[in-house]
């Protein structure tokens, strides 16, 4: 083994050189297709339980590359945070749904909340609210139907600083969100101390709510904890109506999810809001 001890080791710098080089060529690539307007906004009905009416969306970011075709975020969200890429996807992200919503509106369909997902890097560069509040002057969309969603795990870092963007954001009118919620550590008097509007109940849970009774415990828990604090609730990863069923009976208030629509771009969302209204 002593004897390709060297071998080892050079297989090892090449592969890391491989990597960091790869890394390199699809960060070049991410910055371009930000620049060129290959990044697109997908958005997610979000349904209220009681009426069955879509009351508002998700937006999620969709990658297409010329390439190596759809790359799913998971892939790039991830090594945009690591590159500081974020700070301009986040923006544009937030732009396009107010420019979106606002046009919405403008076409007379009816007012919908957009709620848009704000990484833990965003959340703690300190210049969020201007940011936002920015936005939401240069486009007009109104503040009150902008949800910020932020997930539960960036929630725990500097805790004073996040309490505090939290109320200047609140302050402004727009609404804030805890994304999958479940998965972190958040206690209790944190939790009370948050300017929340809605509580995102993790997929995790939500998937195996009909076959495991610990799950379906725990989310019929966090539903009464979050109705306790005054939240509403939102189940995520909704698939089917065996789930939903049970979710209602929990008095959910809120879900998303493959059972009613997948991620949709703009104008296709746009066409399922006008059969609803036709309905
Ligand atoms: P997330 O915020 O938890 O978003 C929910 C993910 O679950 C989305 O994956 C959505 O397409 C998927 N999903 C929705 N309903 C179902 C369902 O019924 N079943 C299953 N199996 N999946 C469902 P997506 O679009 O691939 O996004 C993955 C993650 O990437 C998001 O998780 C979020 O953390 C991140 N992301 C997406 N867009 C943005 C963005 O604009 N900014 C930031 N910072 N992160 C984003
Ligand atoms: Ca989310
Ligand atoms: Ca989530
Ligand atoms: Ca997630």
């Amino acid at each position: 083994a002593k004897a390709d001890g060297r071998n080892t080791y050079r297989y090892y710098t090449d592969e890391l050189t491989t990597l960091a080089r790869e890394r390199l060529v699809m960060e070049a690539k991410l910055r371009q297709a930000l620049k060129m307007n290959q990044l697109e906004c997908y958005y997610q009905p979000q349904i209220a339980i009681t009426t069955g009416k879509i009351v508002g969306a998700e937006l999620l970011i969709r990658w297409c590359d010329a390439e190596q075709g759809f790359i799913p975020p998971d892939h790039f969200i991830p090594m945009a945070e690591s590159c500081g890429l974020i700070h301009a996807i986040g923006h544009f992200v937030l732009e396009q749904a107010c420019t979106q919503g606002y046009a919405w509106l403008v076409q007379g369909l009816p007012a919908l909340k957009l709620s848009v997902n704000v990484s833990a890097h965003q959340f703690s560069k300190g210049d969020l609210e201007q940011q936002v509040i920015s936005i939401l002057q240069s486009t007009a969309f109104p503040a009150h139907l902008l949800e910020l969603e932020v997930t539960e795990s960036a929630l725990m870092h500097d805790k004073e600083r996040v309490i505090r963007t939290m109320q200047q954001l609140r302050a402004a009118g727009i609404r804030l969100a805890i994304d999958d919620f479940g998965t972190g550590y958040s206690s209790l008097a944190y939790l009370q101390q948050l300017p929340l509007d809605l509580l995102k109940v993790d997929r995790s849970f939500i998937e195996k709510i009909t076959s495991n009774d610990a799950d379906k415990q725990i989310s019929k828990a966090i539903i009464e904890l979050a109705h306790t604090l005054r939240f509403d609730v939102l189940a995520e990863g909704v698939e089917t109506a065996e789930q939903l069923a049970l979710l209602k009976d929990m008095a959910c208030d809120y879900y998303q999810g493959y059972y009613y629509s997948k991620p949709l771009p703009a104008e296709a969302f746009r066409q399922l809001l006008l059969q609803q209204v036709a309905n």
